[in-house]
């Protein structure tokens, strides 16, 4: 079988073609344009059962001859990260809206089974949490960049939801809660691979705001291995599910357990949002996942063990650091 992963080569992406490789004798397919991915986390792999094109989603024939080499296909190829999003809303909106509508449009054609890697932000700012995968979406005005993604991240689940219907096409939607570990880049904002970086290097660790919102920050191999469980399940074709870890950390406290376990002497700076987003920013202030169709589903649920993550990313950080030097 050969899998197609688009946005392959981008932080989740390689670590879901680690463990296909791992769990199977599948070939991998990767279309990437390399925006926010990197070639470097597939250097790694067996190069004769992965296969790399450079391609954009946006280019509906790229996309069509992609998909028709393949039997399965996850769909993480996106626009992402807060700050991209909020820097470049024209890209974000047509790479997140046309790419996705390719690659459905093309599955459909062979009825190739689809996972559409959605996210926690098409909740917007609602305050109800835990939020389970049929609860209100709770979204600011147009002017607001920010929940132009989440509009479109929740327009690409009607869209998938629709091809489900009407075309037939087998297609399990996942809304990702802050998937972190090895590999993510801080590049465009993400906090914890900031914050460790940060507290390495003995700088102020810059927290957004009063640093009480909260994250359900989710180990990206759980992420990996609940997004291959959940494609191969039939049952959960057509369907919405969380795939995050509950029990959320504060921003604050995320920061002081990445100072403690870097033994590091950085202090903490809270920095008011508007300062780095703009004005108009909106921030979502709790996140938390119901996980109660995942576990009925799946079996499982994902643990929160901040720890875990943080120990990752920072023995990841520190041995590149040895490499370099
Ligand atoms: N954040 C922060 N300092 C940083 C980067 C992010 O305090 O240097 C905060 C951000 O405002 C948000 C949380 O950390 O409340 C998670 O941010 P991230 O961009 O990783 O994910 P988001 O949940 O915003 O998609």
């Amino acid at each position: 079988m050969s899998i197609l992963i688009t946005g392959g080569s981008g932080f989740i992406g390689s670590h879901l073609a680690d463990h296909l490789l791992d769990e199977s004798n599948d070939k991998i397919l990767v279309l990437d344009d390399f925006s926010t991915g990197d070639a470097g986390n597939l250097d790694h792999l067996d190069t004769d059962r992965v296969e790399v094109r450079d391609g954009d989603i946006r280019d509906a024939e790229t996309v069509r001859e992609t998909v028709g080499d393949a039997d399965a296909v996850y769909h993480l190829a996106a626009a992402v990260g807060v700050q991209n999003i909020v820097e470049n809303p024209l890209n974000s909106l047509k790479t997140n809206l046309e790419g996705t509508e390719n690659v459905l449009e093309a599955a459909a054609e062979d009825r190739t089974p689809v996972f559409l890697a959605s996210s926690s932000e098409v909740y917007g700012k609602s305050e109800d949490v835990p939020f389970s995968e049929s609860d209100d979406a709770v979204y600011g005005p147009t002017t607001t960049t920010r929940w132009g993604y989440a509009t479109a991240k929740a327009t690409d689940e009607f869209l998938a939801l629709a091809y489900a219907d009407e075309r037939d096409l087998p297609v399990v939607i996942g809304r990702y809660f802050n998937i972190v570990g090895p590999r993510q880049t801080g590049q465009y904002g993400m906090v914890i691979p900031t914050f460790v970086e940060q507290a390495l290097a003995g700088e102020d660790l810059t927290v957004y705001g009063d640093g009480t919102q909260t994250r359900s920050f989710t180990h990206v191999a759980d992420a990996v291995e609940l997004t291959h469980e959940l494609l191969e399940n039939e049952d959960a074709h057509g369907e919405i599910f969380n795939v995050g870890a509950p029990d959320p950390t504060s921003i604050n406290d995320l920061a002081d357990r990445a100072i403690e376990l870097t033994d590091s002497d950085s202090e903490i700076t809270h920095v008011p949002f508007e300062k780095v987003y703009g004005e108009d920013f909106e921030e979502p202030d709790q996140r938390e996942p119901d996980v109660t169709k995942l576990r009925e589903t799946l079996g499982w649920t994902p643990e929160a063990d901040l720890d875990r993550i943080l120990t990752d990313v920072i023995d990841e950080r520190t041995s590149e650091e040895v490499v370099a030097e």
